[in-house]
């Protein structure tokens, strides 16, 4: 994996999992039941990429597509705090851009080649959650292959700038609490190999006791198996 940078969760151990971070030229998939963290891990890295190279970041800027209008301001200002970034530029930092359907975010993702032309510093895609909107309007069997035709687009499209612009891609994908039972089902598991063929890394995060987390990494190859366990805390994602 050539020429690959990464940017720090705020967890080491999440990190190690990860083989240093989430990489550029790469999508990465956070797949887990409610609550399992994908919101807070997706708030931590769009601060985390602007830190310089030194301490984790790749001194870069964040778009943060947001679906589910679950992106916190008041977060972003804590977690750029809690890690010594002044909340006004952090805040500045993201560009963000709530999608209101599915064809709306499909087409924010169709205008971000123009957007990142332009502010060549953006080094992070988020698209939290990238499901939620194909699921609802194309609800059921019934419609799995114009929703997979449409999903498939969508993410090949991200693949592509992620590659392109040397950029990391974040999207999030709600799955019930044993996801085990549903990835024979196209309705539920996105990621499934038997759905798309898109490259990238796939991780778990499960829900543990209090503020902790579970991370596992799925059909990475090259990566390490194992779980972590992290933290989310008042300040962010921490061991
Ligand atoms: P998901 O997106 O996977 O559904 P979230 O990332 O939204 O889940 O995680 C929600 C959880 O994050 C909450 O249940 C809480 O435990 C934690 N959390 C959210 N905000 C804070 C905060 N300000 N301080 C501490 N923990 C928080
Ligand atoms: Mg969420």
């Amino acid at each position: 994996r050539i020429n690959t940078k990464k940017i720090t969760t705020g967890s080491q151990a999440l990190d190690g999992l990860l083989g240093g971070g989430i990489e550029t030229r790469t999508m990465t998939e956070l797949f887990g039941e409610f609550g399992s963290g994908k919101t807070q891990l997706c708030h931590q890295l769009s601060v985390n990429v602007q830190l310089p190279l030194e301490k984790g970041g790749l001194g870069g800027k964040a778009v943060y597509i947001d679906t589910e209008g679950t992106f916190r301001w008041e977060r972003i200002e804590a977690m750029s705090k809690a890690i010594g970034l002044e909340p006004d530029s952090a805040m500045n930092n993201i560009y963000y851009m709530r999608a209101i359907n599915s064809d709306h975010q499909m087409a924010i993702v169709d205008d971000l080649q123009e957007l990142i032309s332009k502010d060549p510093a953006i080094k992070l895609i988020i698209v939290d959650s990238v499901t939620s909107h194909f699921r609802a309007e194309f609800p059921g069997r019934e419609n799995l292959a114009v929703r997979q035709q449409k999903l498939n687009k969508h993410l090949h499209q991200l693949v592509r700038l992620a590659e392109m612009y040397d950029l990391a891609v974040i999207i999030t994908n709600q799955v019930m609490a044993r996801p085990d039972m549903f990835y024979g089902d196209p309705t539920v598991a996105v990621g499934g190999h038997t759905l798309y063929h898109v490259p990238g890394i796939r991780v778990q995060l499960k829900k543990s006791r209090g503020n902790k987390r579970i991370a596992r990494i799925v059909d990475a190859p090259h990566l390490p198996e194992g779980e972590v366990v992290f933290a989310i805390t008042e300040e962010g994602v921490r061991d």
